[in-house]
């Protein structure tokens, strides 16, 4: 699956050339990000790092990856539905992960209470890398699905164009034209201006929770630019002006600084860091509120790895899509071995196969955002540790997903220029909306490939590890 550039990687001055170009391409295009330094203001900004040639990606799994997008939204759309399904799939990791069980409570929570939302909206983007099989042949694997916050479908709109002008430089102006558009960022806003309009207050408006700090604010700015182009109003706030500012009338709308919310879209709030006690007393205030949560705390829950792991039971796909064969084959068919580690016999197999043989398996704990995973040798001292202690409960254990890597430059800010062997990740974004029961949207919505150097185990462009990507289709 090499890409037709093999010829002029080596070729110095050329490649220093393109790369060159490749950097102030980016910057005109918008591929920008915070810098490190000044990470939270946008007076001095920088390129986010991205390969300097496109990838090559197989046609066939690229197009299988989105002919099951919409197979994944619904399955997401079911757990999140399915409080028996949760309840019993979460027992055992909400008894040693204080996150999940947080999160956990406020789910509780607000089903006793009773839902005041009625427009749900779902963004979630299902990740996967290509398997090399023992005779060559990649097969599509699923890493994870994000259901929340998943990220550069802004900036990742943006670098087709700056691959294309590369290309060109280098001589390959007939590949240049082969490379695909690519807009998650507008269909991201689709889905938020549906579920907008769907809540039906004109005078209401989308608010982002957002980070702290925002370094990659330029990415959220491009889903946040095609609402107001819709003139959908978007507010941007934290979880502290929520907590301080944020209240519910009697029939739980939504209110903050006066204005009235009819979407939440968290791009924060999927790790413990983002939480201390007022910040987790705000998401509880926005969770019992009628506004459209993007996503709820439901749908959240539904994106944690031990649910990944139990989806691969046999069974649990018929279970919860009942009726859809085709979708269940559709999604099976792009699971990785996932390995439950609760206290039992099952477990106890599949830590000691884990431990004798730790290159072949990845240890998860219910963490998001890259950099949390163990592999190889850590993996196999972790799991000793923890063999036989409760705690084992609140990691997974996956397949290690093996691609065949490929040469590329990875661009970062004061790096210095060097060949790598590299790995890609395709991730597809879905988006959906659902009014009561009926899905009145449910779409793929463009695709996001990360390209990192083989001698990092983990992912994540935020983590500073992954780099943005175009896909070539081979
Ligand atoms: P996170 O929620 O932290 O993003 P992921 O499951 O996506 O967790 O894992 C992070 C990174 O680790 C991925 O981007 C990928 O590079 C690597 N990784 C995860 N699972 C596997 C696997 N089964 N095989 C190989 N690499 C993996
Ligand atoms: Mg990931």
């Amino acid at each position: 699956m090499a890409a037709p550039w093999e010829d002029v990687l080596h070729e110095e001055p050329l490649v220093r050339e393109a790369a060159l170009l490749a950097v102030d391409a980016a910057l005109l295009a918008g591929v920008l990000m915070r810098t490190e330094k000044e990470p939270d203001a946008s007076e001095v900004v920088n390129y986010a790092p991205f390969t300097l040639l496109p990838s090559a990606v197989p046609n066939a799994l690229f197009e299988q990856a989105y002919a099951v997008q919409q197979d994944f939204n619904l399955l997401v759309d079911a757990i999140s539905q399915n409080r028996e399904f949760l309840e019993r799939t979460l027992a055992s990791t909400i008894k040693v992960d204080d996150f999940t069980a947080q999160l956990f409570r406020i789910y509780t929570q607000v089903l006793e209470e009773g839902l005041a939302q009625s427009v749900f909206l779902g963004i979630n983007r299902s990740d996967y890398m290509f398997d090399c099989g023992v005779d060559g042949t990649p097969a599509l694997k699923q890493i994870e699905i994000n259901t929340i916050a998943a990220s550069f479908g802004g900036l990742t709109s943006r670098t087709p164009a700056v691959h294309r002008q590369v290309l060109k430089v280098l001589g390959k102006a007939e590949e240049a034209s082969r490379l695909l558009p690519n807009n998650p960022s507008q269909g991201l806003a689709l889905g938020i201006a549906k579920a907008w309009e769907l809540y039906g207050s004109q005078s209401a408006v989308v608010m982002f929770v957002v980070e702290e700090v925002q370094r990659n604010i330029f990415d959220q700015r491009c889903v946040e630019n095609e609402l107001w182009n819709r003139n959908i109003r978007v507010i941007r706030k934290r979880f502290r002006d929520v907590f301080e500012k944020g209240s519910l009338d009697d029939a739980r709308r939504l209110y903050i600084d006066g204005q009235e919310v009819a979407v939440v879209y968290y791009r924060e709030g999927y790790v413990p860091q983002n939480y201390d006690p007022q910040n987790w007393e705000a998401r509880l205030l926005l969770e019992r509120s009628r506004a459209a949560k993007c996503p709820d705390i439901a749908t959240q829950l539904a994106g944690t790895k031990k649910v990944q792991q139990e989806l691969a039971r046999p069974g649990t796909l018929e279970r919860l899509l009942p009726g859809r064969s085709a979708s269940v084959a559709r999604i099976r068919a792009t699971f990785a071995g996932l390995y439950s580690l609760d206290l039992g016999e099952e477990g106890d197999n599949v830590a000691a196969k884990a431990i004798a043989d730790p290159d072949c398996f990845v240890l998860k704990p219910q963490r998001e955002g890259g950099g949390n995973n163990l592999y190889g040798e850590e993996l196999r001292r972790v799991l000793e540790k923890i063999k036989d202690s409760p705690e084992r409960t609140s990691y997974i254990l996956m397949d290690k997903i093996k691609p065949q890597p490929s040469k590329n430059y990875l661009l970062r800010p004061h790096s210095p220029l060097k060949v790598s062997e590299c790995i890609s990740e395709l991730g597809i974004f879905g988006v959906y909306v659902r009014q009561g029961k009926e899905m009145v949207m449910n779409e793929s919505a463009g695709h996001l490939l990360r390209t990192k150097a083989i001698e990092h185990a983990d992912g994540g462009v935020a983590a500073g590890v992954a780099v943005l990507d175009t896909p070539y289709l081979v």
